[in-house]
């Protein structure tokens, strides 16, 4: 098959999929919605690549929902319409998810590719973050499995070998009595968010026994901070206003927001900081 003038491959079975990666430099394109907007060509003319199109969208291998012992296993390319339908997918996410694009784009968009692609402002990032999300890749010379935290190196770039294939994502269960998304855009759908936010929290005997959050669109990746998350254990809820007041302060200096088409760096902050400070002070 022949795109623009670059070939590219459909094969059946991702072992196949993998031996081609592992012998020729190739584009993976899972559903298309944020390479084909990235290799656009002017009106009219096929979208350009200067490699071969490694398609993996139709991969069943790629496309299960499982759960092994509490952990679920999500293929990296469930589309977003697939996993808003499965049973197993916790509620939070499709909360996230429904406020993605519009169902023509949910149809196609997976999300494995939401993690791949690595924007600041991809909506499954934060939850994916404070579920501690595992990603194992494979490739010809073995698999291995890393921490969404360690995978996300910047926007649009993530730990991955040429060769290796992002396989599945896996979400460890995470008890909460409490847990958000909230997404900040110019619409409620089909708009990318200006900031967002994920928190959970879970209360031990009145106390905090778990606070997870992090905030996504207000810098180069996700940010959250395990230092803070782990001086709020303990802390009797509801949080002493102070308690509120320091961990706010802390985030007003570690969120760094730029000015963009879509926001400005002050607005972005402003937010965040209120998302933030309305979470810890109501249950
Ligand atoms: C109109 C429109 C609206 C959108 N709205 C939103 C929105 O509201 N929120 C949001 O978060 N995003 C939005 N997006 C972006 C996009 O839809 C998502 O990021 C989507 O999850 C990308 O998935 P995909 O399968 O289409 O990725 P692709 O475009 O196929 O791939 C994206 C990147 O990931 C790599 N990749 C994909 N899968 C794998 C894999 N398994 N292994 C290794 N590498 C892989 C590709 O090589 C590429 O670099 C929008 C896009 C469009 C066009």
């Amino acid at each position: 098959m022949v795109m623009g003038t670059v070939l590219s491959y459909r094969l059946a079975s991702l072992e196949e999929t993998i031996a081609q990666l592992s012998r020729e430099d190739c584009q993976i394109m899972a559903g298309g919605t944020d390479l084909m907007v990235q290799h656009k060509s002017p009106m009219g003319a096929p979208a350009r690549f200067d490699k071969p199109v490694m398609f993996i969208d139709h991969l069943k291998e790629l496309k299960q929902i499982d759960q092994v012992n509490q952990d679920l296993h999500i293929g990296a390319c469930c589309t977003y319409t697939e996993i808003l339908e499965h049973p197993l997918i916790p509620n939070i996410f499709k909360v996230a998810i429904k406020q993605i694009a519009a169902p023509a784009i949910r149809n196609r968009g997976t999300l494995g590719g939401n993690i791949c692609n690595a924007s600041p402002a991809g909506d499954t990032l934060p939850l994916l973050y404070i579920f501690n999300a595992q990603i194992r890749l494979r490739s010809s010379k073995g698999e291995r499995v890393v921490g969404i935290q360690d995978f996300i190196l910047g926007p649009r770039r993530v730990d991955r070998l040429r060769e290796e294939i992002l396989t599945e994502i896996i979400l460890p269960e995470m008890l909460a009595d409490r847990i958000v998304f909230e997404k900040v855009a110019n619409r409620r759908a089909d708009a990318i968010a200006k900031i967002s936010f994920a928190g959970s929290m879970r209360l031990e005997g009145g106390r905090v026994g778990e606070a997870r959050f992090a905030f996504g669109a207000v810098g180069p990746t996700i940010v959250r901070s395990l230092d803070i998350e782990q001086k709020l254990k303990g802390e009797a809820f509801p949080l002493d206003p102070k308690v509120v007041d320091g961990v706010v302060a802390y985030f007003d200096r570690i969120i760094t927001p730029i000015d963009d088409h879509r926001s400005t760096a002050a607005y972005r902050k402003t937010v965040a900081l209120r998302l933030l400070r309305h979470f810890l002070e109501t249950m």
